[in-house]
């Protein structure tokens, strides 16, 4: 089997509501879908995070697709490396390495799904078996303000999730009244927040004493990703535990967190390790180190939810309360309800592949959305 053609569409769905968090307020969920054709007839799909858009993401999938012509979709491993190469390394733009781990996720899944497809069987199993039959995730409140935010929760709470997780870093006032409308609401339910970056050493301090009274499980990526020494001097003073997040996308990463003793979970996804082959080796560097993985979730379609759900299923070290977004969508490119939670947990996918079909109607309005946000991308 050969790869024939790649294709890539950029997409664009609107969110339920405004997404608030420390980096500002979002509309909508933007992904590049990648289409993957053999000349067998079996076609893989993922999906690429976008970014600036998503012509940039859209212009170097186009030319992974010109390497990956004529390969065997089966060799995933070496074409990855290749694509990198190519497009990076050869260069000397090194500094690509996190854009090239978003890039490479797409292809990555869709190259998975071919194999599935092939095999007749889950991603899952090609992998050496799932270790659960269901995923748990957290309940993910929306809203702007402190008294939304805690209705939010509450339906989280009576919809059965065993845990939730509110953004701070929005303010110091806004953020106590958030945690503290937040706990409020969901009793005894356990509690974790994000920071996204949004403090200093000193706000992260200054912060934690506020917080501690409401019994908060986590506090997720107080400092800036760049330092790991910021993360490692918060957490060393931390009556709360420390994840990290947005400092972790190659297994380098996890092994410097785990070295310097610098978070007690590690909040990581397909999107960020850049392959399901990548994202285990973080988690299994994590697991030497006796620590976690908490599924991390983006601005993404079920497509990326799936797949994530798979590699997920294979590890040994996930946490029980993992991210996934889809579900914040006014509507998804994949077809049926196989993403729906019951008591916050998802079941393994069965299907073969990633598991999804998709829904040729809402691909064809989210790219119309996403062409008249944007226009199209001109060149090759
Ligand atoms: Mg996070």
């Amino acid at each position: 089997m050969k790869i024939a053609r790649i294709d890539v569409t950029p997409l664009r769905v609107p969110l339920k509501e405004p997404y608030y968090w420390s980096h500002g307020v979002l509309d909508a969920a933007e992904t590049v879908l990648v289409a993957i054709h053999t000349d067998a007839g079996i076609t893989g799909f993922g999906e690429a995070m976008s970014c600036g858009g998503g012509h940039a993401t859209q212009a170097f999938l186009e030319a992974a697709g010109r390497i990956a012509v004529s390969r065997d979709p089966f060799a995933i491993n070496a074409l990855l490396a290749d694509i990198y190469a190519q497009l990076f390394a050869t260069r000397g733009n090194l500094g690509g390495r996190r854009f090239a781990a978003t890039v490479l996720a797409g292809l990555d899944m869709a190259l998975w799904d071919i194999a599935g497809k092939a095999a007749g069987r889950p991603l899952h199993a090609l992998l050496g078996g799932a270790m659960r039959d269901e995923i748990a995730y957290f309940g993910f409140p929306q809203g702007g303000e402190p008294e939304q935010i805690a209705r939010s929760a509450q339906t989280w709470v009576e919809r059965g999730a065993e845990v939730i997780y509110v953004k701070v870093g929005r303010g110091d006032d806004l953020d106590h009244a958030i945690v503290r409308a937040v706990r409020a609401a969901i009793g005894d339910r356990r509690l974790r927040v994000d920071a996204n970056e949004a403090w200093d050493v000193l706000t992260a301090r200054r912060m934690i004493r506020r917080l501690a009274p409401y019994d908060i499980e986590f506090l997720e990526q107080p400092t800036p990703s760049a330092s790991l020494q910021a993360l490692k001097a918060v957490r060393a003073h931390s009556p709360i535990p420390i994840a990290a997040d947005q400092i972790a996308y190659a297994p380098e990463d996890v092994l410097a967190l785990c070295r310097e003793s610098a978070a007690d979970l590690i909040v990581i996804g397909l999107h960020e390790a850049g392959s399901v082959a990548k994202f285990r080796e973080c988690a299994a560097i994590a697991a030497a180190a006796g620590i976690n993985i908490c599924l991390h979730g983006l601005y993404e379609t079920g497509i990326s939810t799936c797949a994530s759900l798979h590699a997920a299923a294979v590890i040994a070290n996930l946490d029980d309360g993992n991210q996934f977004m889809n579900h914040l969508l006014v509507e998804d490119v994949i077809q049926g309800s196989a993403l729906a939670l019951e008591r916050g947990r998802l079941p393994l996918l069965t299907g073969p592949g990633l598991g999804f079909e998709l829904d040729w109607d809402a691909v064809g309005r989210a790219h119309e959305r996403h062409r008249a946000h944007y226009g199209e991308r001109t060149g090759q």
